[in-house]
Order: structure tokens, then sequence, then C-alpha cells
């Protein structure tokens, strides 16, 4: 009887210790728009001086066992209206979007009203093109995001008061730091200031592809993340450059893949919606 109970006790044991299955089940990176400069270097001081690109857009919808998450919502659904595009006052960019966001979601089977929790990396407006549509979830944002954009100046951050519209009402999570959405470990929203002041990347455990980090513009392109390169424009630089420190030991320690919203080359080599990476 006590040698039963051994092995018994031994055979939990051994259940408990195995780690449990990752329970995000996959994720749809969904081509949310693209941006077209005709200078580079905005963005890579010092480099790519007078040269034209082109920056990639995505939103990632994540299936997580216990609901659905989105993370970003791109360029303005109505700019697929416009097939030039629309160039800011400024003329150093014109945003496009082919397909809208709203489309995306309904060709992969979810409702704007199904994803019960809501994040950005920021409040630009690449990425709160379409925040408005998702006033029913409950939204993460890092308070000194949350303070720039629901303050008296938030022109002054260059976002826009009327993407936020909708959200003021919103049920808000209001953050300071590290956010594990599920509780499980498997989504993480990490705070990553610099570019705006409450800025934030996001992990993501995926089931076979292993845990991702998804930058939002803690850095633009693969090269802005090899050689500790941010534009002038952000919020605080010397914050940025630390910002990629951390991040750096964070992604060695836990072993992810660094995905970058805006690098087109990497883009291209990442299945978009209605395919998914599991
Ligand atoms: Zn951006």
């Amino acid at each position: 009887m006590k040698k039963l109970a051994l092995i018994s006790f031994l055979l939990i044991s051994a259940c408990a210790t195995t780690s449990p299955a990752p329970s995000v089940e996959r994720m749809y990176v969904i081509d949310c728009g693209e941006n077209r400069t005709n200078d580079v270097s905005r963005w890579t001081p010092g480099v790519n001086v007078g040269k034209p690109g082109a920056f990639s857009n995505h939103c990632y919808l994540i299936r997580h066992a216990r609901g659905w998450m989105l993370w970003d919502t791109g360029n303005p659904d109505r700019l697929a209206a416009l097939p030039n595009g629309l160039t800011n006052p400024a003329g150093t960019i014109t945003a496009f979007m082919r397909k809208p966001l709203a489309e995306s979601l309904k060709e992969i089977g979810v409702a704007p009203g199904d994803i019960q929790h809501f994040a950005m990396s920021h409040s630009h407006g690449d990425h709160s093109g379409n925040a408005n549509l998702f006033a029913a979830s409950t939204l993460y944002m890092q308070g000194a995001e949350h303070d720039a954009v629901f303050g008296a100046e938030p022109q002054k951050y260059n976002f826009i008061a009327a993407n936020f519209e909708k959200l003021r009402g919103a049920k808000t999570v209001k953050l300071n730091g590290d956010h594990d959405v599920f509780g499980d470990g498997s989504v993480v929203i990490k705070p990553t200031p610099g570019h705006t002041p409450g800025h934030q990347s996001l992990l993501v455990r995926l089931p076979k592809t292993g845990p991702v980090l998804l930058s939002g513009d803690m850095v633009h392109l693969m090269y802005s993340w090899n050689n500790r390169v941010v534009p002038s424009f952000n919020f605080d630089v010397a914050q940025s450059g630390r910002t990629i420190d951390q991040m750096k030991a964070y992604v060695e320690k836990t072993g992810a893949r660094l995905w970058i919203n805006h690098d087109r080359e990497q883009s291209a080599s990442i299945p978009k919606s209605p395919a998914y990476v599991e």
C-alpha cells in the first residue's frame, strides 16, 4: 500500500514538473497598411539620407484558450478609399491601407465585440487608426501613455485625439510595468518607453514558434535594433537607447525572437492573415 502511494506520488510529481502546454493557440499577423517615405534617414539618423523606402505595418490577433487579444490597430480603415494614400502635413510620410482591419477580422471570423483584451504598442496614428472599433474591449495602457493621450495636449506627443474619442469610457487597466494578460505567462506586456512616454512591447509564447517579442516602435528596422539607432523625433532618445539595452537582455534571457512591426524585409518572411502562426 505504501509502495503504491509512493508510486502515485512520483507519477503526480512527474506530471506537475512537466511544463504546462502553452495556452496561446495561434496568432494572426494582419497587414494593417504601409507607410512610404522619401527619406528613410528620419528613422535612421546618419544613414539612408535621401533614400526613399517603405515600412510595413501590422496588427496582431492572438487566440488564447481563454479569449482573443488584439495588439495594435494599424492605419485608419478609411484610407482604403484613397488609392494614393494620405500624406502628413510635413510631407514626410504617406500612409496606405489596402484592406480595412474590420474586413481582415471578418475574414478570420472575429467581430470587434469578440475581442476581450486590447492593447496598442503606443498611440501614434499608424497604430491607433482603428482604436475606436474596440471600445467594448478591456484596454491595457501604461499610465504615462494614458496621461498623454487623454491629457490636455495629446497633439504635443503627435497623438490624434479623435482616434481615441470612444475609448475615454472604455474599461481600462492602467499599467506601470509588466502585465501578464492571461495570468499564465503566455502573453506579457512589457513597458518599453522612449518612442512615446508609455510605449510598450508584447511577449507572446507561441506553441510551435516559441516566444516572440512584438516590437511596436521600440525599433523601426532590424538595422535600428542591431545598431541601437532611434529617430531623433522620439519622445526621449536617451531612454529609447536604455530600453533597447534592456530588451536585448530580455530576449537573451527568454530566447524570444524580435518581430519588428515596420521592418518590411523581415515581415516578408512571416505568414499573413488569414494564415496564422502557431
Ligand atoms: Zn509606427
